[in-house]
């Protein structure tokens, strides 16, 4: 299969590697759409090591995606949760179900955490494997595109329910990258009152206008009209 394979900063070849083989508790997907995160940059540019135990490639990055399932694991497929031709979401940070942590339900704290794109090969790739556990069916409703973003949504309305927004409160959201972008258009569902938004690009600020922001800034560019 084609994968883009990571190796050291700056360096990121297209490859033909081996599609991957999947164990009695995965899941193979053929990847249909995969976002570019901006800890994916952050690894491309060595701003931030990979999950690998080096720290360094070679690694298939990408983890925000969904795709179509090829081939079911012995386990899923006896519990009859998946078949081939699903439409799947995959939730990148997948805990082990095995070790003490998670029996004791502390998932987050699992001694064995893989997450495909940062310490397993993930999606930059024609297939990805992933843990049965770390998959959800997408809606019919909901576009291969649209999916692609439930990681970096979770993180959004995770951060909001932190915010806990009351209706009519004044919001303000620095940056209107795709996260921000996010927001502005959930702190619009939640009720706030008056939405700012502040950034350095005029065409993000106004997309995030298009998306609920009442007021937008731009705190760096001097020629800006929302400077
Ligand atoms: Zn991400
Ligand atoms: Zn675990």
């Amino acid at each position: 299969m084609k994968a883009q394979v990571f190796y050291q900063a700056e360096k990121m070849l297209l490859e033909e590697i081996p599609v991957p083989e999947v164990t009695e508790t995965d899941v193979l997907v053929r990847v249909k759409n995969v976002g570019i995160c901006g800890s994916d940059i952050s690894y491309y540019y060595g701003l931030s090591p990979v999950g690998t135990p080096t720290g360094k490639g070679p690694l298939v990055l990408g983890h925000e995606f969904t795709g179509e399932i090829v081939k079911v694991g012995k386990v899923p497929e006896r519990l009859g949760l998946f078949a081939q031709g699903d439409r799947v979401v995959v939730n990148p940070v997948q805990n082990c179900n095995a070790c003490y942590a998670c029996a004791a339900g502390q998932t987050h704290l699992c001694e064995n955490m893989s997450v495909p794109g940062v310490n397993t090969n993930g999606a930059f790739a024609e297939y990805c494997v992933s843990k049965y556990t770390g998959l959800f069916k997408l809606p019919d409703n909901v576009s291969y595109a649209a999916g692609a973003f439930t990681e970096p949504l979770a993180c959004v309305v995770y951060g909001m329910k932190k915010l806990d927004i009351e209706p009519g409160q004044f919001v303000v959201i620095f940056g209107p990258g795709p996260m921000g972008q996010m927001m502005v258009q959930m702190a619009r569902s939640i009720g706030a009152g008056k939405i700012v938004l502040l950034g350095t690009r005029d065409y993000r600020l106004q997309i995030g206008k298009k998306f609920g922001a009442d007021y937008i800034f731009n705190t760096s560019d001097k020629h800006s009209k929302y400077y």
